[in-house]
């Protein structure tokens, strides 16, 4: 029996006969027929709830999400389940050095923040970081991450140039993380 989280806490069984069932979890109701005509606690509702105690399907509340990157399933917020996701390995955090997929450049990760790349202008210009030229293949609903070149963090003798730590904004998905150091 495959079981599959729809959201709003209900899931949907298919049996090995080609038959699926509806269930909810709020109510503990199934659509089956030992259900609803006996009013027994049926194998499709124990089913559901082995499942989400093994965690091979999201409690209620959840929804199961691939890696926008690898693919990996992923248990998200019913609420996030629309914007990409990212795994553990993924998922960008500032200290993190990584390649532009448009440009090639190398990049260091300074803040990696909730916001739409769709409700985030750039600047003072009349683009959001979604439409700005080269982003637009990426999801407008994309995290915005804030990178910074490392190569024009040039010391001089009293610490970084004034203009060093211009930070840029990207969708997450357009930075790729590479390991080592910037060349
Ligand atoms: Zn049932
Ligand atoms: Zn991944």
């Amino acid at each position: 029996m495959a079981v599959t989280a729809l959201g709003d806490a209900l899931y949907e069984v298919e049996t090995d006969h080609d038959t699926s069932y509806l269930i909810d979890l709020r109510s503990c109701r199934c659509s089956c027929p030992d259900y609803v005509f006996r009013s027994v606690r049926c194998k499709h509702l124990r089913r559901v709830a082995i499942e989400i105690t093994e965690g091979r399907t999201p409690p209620p509340g959840q929804l199961a999400v691939a890696c926008a990157v690898c693919g990996e399933e992923l248990f998200v917020p019913e609420a996030d389940a629309d914007r990409p996701q990212y795994c553990g390995t993924d998922a960008l955090e500032p200290g993190a050095f990584v390649r532009d997929r448009e440009t090639g450049d190398r990049l260091l990760v300074v803040a990696v923040s909730d916001r739409r790349a769709d409700r985030t202008e750039v600047g003072r210009s009349a683009y959001s970081v979604a439409t700005y030229p080269n982003n637009r293949s990426y999801d407008p609903a994309d995290r915005v991450v804030g990178a910074v070149y490392p190569q024009s963090i040039e010391m001089t003798g009293s610490g970084p140039e004034p203009d060093a730590l211009r930070v840029y904004s990207f969708p997450h998905a357009r930075l790729e993380r590479v390991s080592g150091t910037p060349a």
